[in-house]
């Protein structure tokens, strides 16, 4: 093995295990390849992926792990966007006045000393601390309102594409410097490990390896190009904003180790682009089609949420129906400007054999004559009409 083979070899493995890492839970993206346009797709993956090429950009995604009203919150989700939903937790609940202590320990989100939901990064620290401090003690119309605005900015499709536009602006010269840089480094391993030498003329080869150092300069100096328009991209777009945490360190550790470098709008977008809500991402970046369907979604499990296995007393019943009231009248007034209407997304589905007679209006799951009551999930039919 020589030692060109190597290093091309730890080059490149390089490059693909910082794109795709393990983990523990499923990864909700929204990934563009391209990353010419506000536009990218819906990518559910066992494992966090980066992005393949420098002109990746992806959002991060979760759902809301739990939901609040006035009186308090709990770690059973409303309005989850995609199918199957997330397993549910053993149910807590908490009055706000109650919250006496809060950590984020672990990827969790710690309330008195008690694991309550995981930290999905909706909320920072500080965030939830601020929000605990105004709902506790303040009357009740002050809490509605404080939580209705906190609802709203966690459903902004405008404020984010206008975000992703921003970064995309920001990162287009450096993507161009790491994509030429690629693209460099991709020939030179195809021609050096396939032994193209030997099939090209022998002038075009020998001229070929006389430029080497030359080739090799030029990709040295793309890359630092690159990574010096990072540092400018960062000012840009962190100038009314504190720097995130570590993201010195990753550009640091991209000029270090350049096949990092060529995930540097990858990199900028991850602190740019926070965790978002999936419905949120959908409204922004889907495809018309896949958006349809999601929002579709995010209204039957509104509409039709699966049943809540707790007393009928039990505060997590009014937390969930508050939540699930004012999620519905914050996406209604957005839904037109997305094309898109409610009545026509609910709509029972089209006959799908000529044997099906009911509908499930959660899943939208079609039954044949003798159709059961309740689907699998507990959801009571409803008749096909004629
Ligand atoms: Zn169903």
């Amino acid at each position: 093995m020589t030692a060109e083979w190597t290093l091309l070899a730890t080059f490149w493995a390089l490059y693909l295990l910082d794109n795709a890492q393990p983990s523990r839970s499923r990864q909700i993206q929204w990934l563009s390849h391209l990353g010419r346009s506000t536009r990218a797709r819906l990518k559910t993956l066992p494992w966090r992926l980066t992005g393949l090429f420098p002109s990746t950009w992806r959002l991060r995604t979760a759902e809301l792990p739990f939901s609040f009203s006035p009186e308090g919150l709990c770690n059973y989700p409303v309005g989850q966007t995609l199918r199957p939903a997330d397993p549910r937790p053993a149910l807590q609940a908490y009055r706000w006045a109650d919250i006496q202590s809060l950590e984020l320990r672990d990827g969790w989100i710690v309330f008195n000393q008690q694991k309550f939901c995981p930290d999905t990064g909706h909320l920072t620290y500080d965030q939830w601390r601020t929000l605990i401090n105004a709902l506790t003690g303040a009357p009740l119309a002050t809490r509605e309102k404080i939580l209705r605005t906190q609802l709203a900015t966690l459903v902004r499709p405008a404020n984010l594409r206008r975000r992703t536009r921003l970064l995309l602006a920001r990162t287009d010269a450096l993507t161009t410097f790491a994509t030429t840089t690629t693209l460099l480094a991709f020939l030179g391993t195809v021609y050096h490990l396939a032994g193209l030498s030997a099939y090209v003329p022998k002038p075009f080869a020998a001229h070929l390896a006389d430029r080497l150092p030359v080739l090799v300069l030029l990709v040295v100096v793309f890359h630092f190009t690159a990574y010096t328009l990072a540092l400018f991209a960062r000012k840009k777009l962190f100038r009314h904003a504190p720097r995130p945490k570590g993201l010195g360190t990753k550009l640091a550790s991209a000029l270090l180790l350049p096949p990092q470098a060529l995930k540097l709008r990858s990199l900028l977008g991850d602190a740019y682009l926070p965790p978002t809500l999936p419905l949120t991402a959908a409204l922004a970046c889907s495809p018309p089609a896949e958006r349809a369907v999601l929002v579709r979604q995010t209204l039957t499990d509104l509409d039709h949420p699966l049943a809540l296995s707790a007393p009928p007393a039990h505060p997590a019943h009014a937390i969930t129906a508050w939540h699930r009231e004012n999620l519905r009248s914050t996406l209604t007034p957005l839904l037109p400007r997305y094309s898109l209407d409610a009545a026509q997304l609910l709509a029972p589905p089209t006959r799908d054999t000529p044997q099906s007679c009911a509908y499930c209006p959660r899943c939208h799951d079609q039954f044949s004559h003798p159709a059961p009551t309740h689907c699998p999930h507990g959801i009571a039919l409803k008749k096909l009409p004629d």
